[in-house]
């Protein structure tokens, strides 16, 4: 005899219809290139590794949730005060502090699209409406466009910068100008995840706009070109009272005491860090160079990634050459793929690779 299941306890609206995040690929084997992430591809900083092994025997202990030591660590390194600082699980968690410390439920968040894929699934986690602005014929951010898709609901927008997945930048004068334009009571989020890669005077001087337009808030994070991506590390550089209401809205304890001391010493490691993203520049304009050569167009990249534009015929033809030859790059159905600049070694296969496909 059946028995009818005894019906389950049901999702919220919002979650049950939210796609999940789908992480780059990783791959398995000896061979694989994984490029598919924009992770660091070198080890981490020896600082780094020295602090966590340091900070490990404490780890029966809660780490400090207030995360002083980092945050006056990180005011020192950006000429703010620890009261301006937050700090976060991944500059991702510190954005969904942001949006749920934000938004009421109905309330627009708007950004570029395509740009980093967990914006709108963070947005409609928090109960807001995603307002996607598509990007220019350049792979930019349509600045004009964002401007006047401002609604009286508008709470927060998102400007990334260099743009995930395309790497193009936002300048300076852009960025002010749409500033301007804005109405001080909108968060407007610079978020800077691949800044260290960006050529000095690219893209904004966001800590600049910060001091001049109070209602900017400033997102980095210790994964990219600090290498501490498995570490779950970002932060927030805001107005002191957004700053401490993003604090209230993080769970507790959720930086632990491994990624706060392999943060700070990284910070401590600049020097070492900066000749690392020397390197990656210096392969981005090799490879960039290359396939422009092949007969590739491309917008300049300001990340640590490549974006070539494809439509789905290209674009299945480089999935599966990538695949067969166990390079894991990031494909975007319908726009495109990128591929995160790495070693000389699986740069070139990346570049033999596209060779073949060239038009
Ligand atoms: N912002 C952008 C633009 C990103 O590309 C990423 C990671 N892919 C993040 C934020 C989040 O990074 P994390 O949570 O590791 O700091």
């Amino acid at each position: 005899q059946l028995l009818a299941a005894p019906a389950l306890p049901t999702l919220r609206g919002a979650v049950a219809s939210l796609p999940s995040y789908v992480p780059g690929r990783r791959g398995t084997g000896a061979d694989i290139a994984a490029l598919a992430s924009n992770e660091s591809h070198y080890d981490p900083l020896p600082a780094a590794i020295a602090a966590v092994a340091d900070a490990a025997g404490a780890m029966n202990r809660y780490p400090d949730s207030a995360a002083v030591e980092l945050r006056e660590r990180l005011a020192r390194h950006l000429g703010v005060t620890p009261n301006e600082v937050a700090v976060g699980p991944g500059s991702v968690g510190v954005l969904q502090q942001i949006i749920t410390g934000l938004c009421d439920a109905g309330d627009e968040v708007m950004f570029a699209w395509r740009s980093f894929e967990a914006y709108p699934i963070l947005v409609e986690l928090a109960g807001a409406r995603p307002v996607r602005i598509p990007l220019d014929d350049a792979e930019g951010h349509d600045l004009d466009a964002m401007a006047a898709a401002v609604t009286d609901r508008t709470k927060v927008i998102l400007l990334c910068t260099p743009n995930n997945p395309t790497g193009v930048p936002i300048s300076h004068e852009r960025v002010e100008a749409f500033l301007r334009s804005v109405p001080s009571n909108v968060l407007v989020v610079i978020d800077e995840a691949y800044v260290e890669y960006a050529e000095a005077g690219s893209g904004p001087d966001s800590l600049a706009l910060y001091r001049r337009y109070p209602n900017v808030c400033i997102l980095r994070t210790f994964s990219k070109a600090y290498g501490l991506a498995g570490l779950r590390v970002g932060y927030a550089v805001a107005a002191p009272a957004i700053a401490e209401g993003l604090r209230r809205t993080a769970l507790p304890f959720s930086v632990s005491a491994l990624a706060q001391k392999a943060a700070v010493a990284s910070l401590d490691a600049g020097e070492e860090m900066e000749a690392r993203v020397a390197a990656v520049r210096q392969e981005r304009s090799r490879m960039a160079a290359q396939l422009e050569a092949q007969g590739w167009k491309l917008q300049p990249s300001q990340g640590n990634f490549l974006w070539i534009r494809a439509g789905e015929d290209l674009l299945a033809r480089l999935v599966e050459a990538f695949d067969a030859a166990g390079v894991m790059v990031r494909a975007y159905q319908g726009d495109g793929v990128r591929i995160t600049v790495a070693d000389p070694i699986s740069n070139d296969r990346v570049l033999r690779l596209l060779e073949a496909h060239a038009a």
